[in-house]
């Protein structure tokens, strides 16, 4: 982790102007250098020795041939924006079946990704063969570029300073080092964070919360968490604690917990107690979540139904949160929200029907800005956030592109030399 970096995250403190032009030129590229000097409140100047560098660098790039007008002091209208062909970043998401294992440019898009099963693996098993896998996708995919680090998301307690899974209940694991465990594996430079937190930063960066005063995020998996951020900071708490909302009272539930009691939220609405409710249904004959999905998406009336549900119950849970942070935007990863039609609608009304004084739920709920690759985003974003703040010192430390020893590096060089 950047040091600078993991204080600015913290304590809010305002980032160095090389990344501020590259969040300007992130938000709103192309965009024109004096364009980027009004916005920051930078100098010209200072723009240009920043760009300057970004451009070395390989992080940003002027668009070739376009002009925005006729050219003064010999200077054209040349608009900038993310260089996105330089270098990528690993990302592994650890879900409850499966890893997620997957390449991102700068600007988060998903290039490459893969689902790697557990197969009834323990956390040292699991990651290694996340690690070879992502080498591999690398070295296969991303040969020309350069890797600036992986990011690793979950769902449970990840404790972000520390770079361990504290605890993932559904999964079993405990006190799992998974920076130090991928660091050695890789090479490279690993930060962790909870995928709910992950996405808040990527809604941000890279989504529909950009510029937005206040943040909620809910996840909806097998794991059921949340995050929340106000202006550029995310809330962690003590140990990074901050986010569980898995055992929220849920009415009309009688599920049994792992906690020992009935009807809380992850229990009553988690894929698995999706897929099992459609096999006591007679909708499957199998407890597959994909294929309930597939079935809701191709409007099976049943397993529509199981999905609104399912948002009904999260819409209530949720209000009494909704009421307490007030949040401008909330925005939720859950595939019937974003898939199947009505489901939104149900989690709004149903919100809105038991909230007092926050914000209309009806205005304020979204689904994901990355319906397709929430989990794979999530992951990245865990790493690009922490580049973003402080861009250079990825760059310019020998743990990054320079590192001889990186694998992505060795095949670079040989592919040079060849
Ligand atoms: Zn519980």
């Amino acid at each position: 982790m950047s040091p600078e970096g993991n204080a600015m995250s913290r304590n809010g403190s305002r980032p160095a102007g090389v990344s501020t032009v590259l969040r300007e030129v992130l938000a709103s590229g192309p965009v024109a250098r004096s364009t980027v000097a009004r916005r920051t409140g930078l100098s010209a100047a200072a723009v240009s020795g920043h760009v300057a560098e970004l451009t070395a660098f390989g992080l940003v790039r002027a668009l070739p041939g376009v002009t925005g007008g006729p050219q003064r002091a010999g200077r054209p209208h040349v608009p900038l924006d993310i260089d996105t062909a330089q270098h990528v970043v690993g990302a592994i998401h650890l879900a409850v079946p499966h890893a997620t294992i997957a390449l991102l440019d700068l600007r988060a898009n998903v290039l490459q990704s893969a689902r790697v099963p557990h197969e009834g693996r323990g956390p040292h098993e699991v990651l290694a063969r996340a690690a070879d896998r992502m080498l591999a996708m690398m070295t296969e995919h991303a040969f020309e570029r350069s890797a600036i680090g992986v990011g690793v998301a979950t769902g449970g307690w990840v404790d972000q300073d520390a770079g361990t899974i504290v605890e993932h209940p559904v999964l079993g694991w405990r006190d799992v080092p998974v920076r130090d465990l991928l660091a050695a594996r890789t090479g490279l430079p690993i930060e962790a964070d909870a995928h709910s937190r992950a996405l808040i930063h990527a809604e941000r960066l890279f989504g529909q919360a950009s510029g937005t005063a206040s943040v909620l995020q809910l996840f909806v998996g097998n794991v059921v968490d949340a995050a929340f951020a106000t202006a550029d900071t995310v809330q962690h708490g003590p140990r990074s604690a901050a986010g569980a909302i898995a055992h929220l009272p849920v009415d009309d539930s009688d599920e049994p917990c792992s906690c020992g009691r009935r009807g809380c939220l992850q229990a009553s609405v988690s894929e698995r107690a999706l897929a099992a409710r459609a096999v006591a249904g007679g909708l499957l004959t199998k407890p597959s979540f994909m294929d309930l999905l597939a079935l809701g998406e191709q409007g099976s009336p049943a397993a529509v139904e199981l999905f609104r549900e399912r948002a009904r119950l999260l819409g209530r849970a949720v209000a009494p949160v909704l009421d307490l942070l007030n949040p401008d935007v909330v925005t939720v990863v859950e595939p019937g929200v974003s898939r199947i039609p009505g489901c939104l609608a149900e989690l709004r009304d149903a919100a809105a029907a038991r909230v007092s004084m926050c914000r209309d739920p009806r205005q304020t709920l979204h689904a994901t800005s990355f319906p397709a690759t929430a989990l794979a985003t999530a992951a990245g974003a865990a790493v690009l956030t922490e580049f973003y703040r402080n861009p250079l010192s990825w760059l310019r430390k020998p743990r990054s592109w320079n590192r001889i020893s990186s694998p992505v590096r060795k095949i670079d060089q040989a592919t040079e030399s060849a």
